[in-house]
């Protein structure tokens, strides 16, 4: 059936895609937003950043007053890639390109006890939300469809088992050449699922209006398509028809 045409909007869109760690959001979101001629904003990098900037500041990471301080304070710029060395996006605190440093045994460690502080979210709330101001954006969190956007359009919530989420990161280390452990892995991705649904503020969550897409038996693409299908069918964005189905 054709199309109907795309309405007209006077506010930028948002795509919302929330899930647990290694669901794929941040690959799915940035081949949707290519497809789409969107912006792709991982807001995870952020709290990455505040977290990763506490350590290299010897912050404690249990000082709640000093660490919303510091994202309050903390000049976060999340940039389209400035280096072909596999990044989808450039992250920049002040002047340093941070981007592979968020990636980091420690930061994995820490970041979900630094996102649970209520002033760390608000402060990181505020900025996303300006973000999104800017232009229509594809937008990748844990809250995206629940408290930073509730009036965006198209929520998808991307989930998958824990052990297949492991998986993929394992898979992904070993790719980029890091040493990797599966089993540390898996133990880390189940502590911040722990950690991320059950803290007061924000908790990771599926959005009553979310589209759940499982994908422990799908590929990337297969996930990717599913999506644009959605975007196609609810959002009537004018897509080519050989993109919604390559
Ligand atoms: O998505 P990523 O795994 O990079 O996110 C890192 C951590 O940041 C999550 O485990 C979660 O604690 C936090 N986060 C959050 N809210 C978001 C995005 C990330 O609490 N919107």
């Amino acid at each position: 059936m054709p199309c109907p045409p795309t309405p007209p909007r006077s506010t930028p869109l948002v795509i919302a895609i929330d899930g647990p760690a290694a669901s794929g959001k941040s690959s799915v979101g940035h081949e949707l937003a290519r497809r789409l001629g969107f912006l792709f904003f991982d807001t995870g990098a952020m709290y990455r950043a505040v977290t990763l900037a506490a350590i290299r500041r010897h912050i404690p990471i249990d000082d709640e007053q000093q660490i919303t301080r510091l994202a309050n304070e903390l000049p976060i710029h999340v940039q389209p890639p400035a280096i072909d060395d596999g990044r989808r996006y450039t992250v920049l605190v002040g002047e340093d390109d941070v981007t592979w440093e968020l990636r980091g045994s420690e930061v994995d460690a820490h970041v979900s006890a630094v996102s649970a502080y209520p002033g760390v979210r608000r402060a990181l709330t505020r900025q996303q939300r300006r973000i999104a101001s800017q232009g229509n954006v594809v937008m990748a969190g844990r809250d995206i469809g629940t408290v930073v956007f509730p009036e965006a359009p198209l929520k998808i919530y991307l989930d998958a088992s824990a052990a297949e989420r492991a998986r993929r990161r394992y898979e992904e280390q070993l790719q980029r050449q890091q040493a990797a452990d599966y089993e540390a892995i898996l133990r880390g991705v189940r502590e911040r699922d722990q950690i991320d649904s059950h803290r007061p503020t924000a908790p990771l969550r599926i959005a009553s209006d979310a589209v759940v897409l499982q994908t422990d038996d799908l590929e990337q693409q297969e996930v990717v398509a599913a999506v644009l299908k959605l975007v196609h069918e609810r959002l009537h964005l004018e897509i080519h028809h050989q993109q919604v189905h390559q």
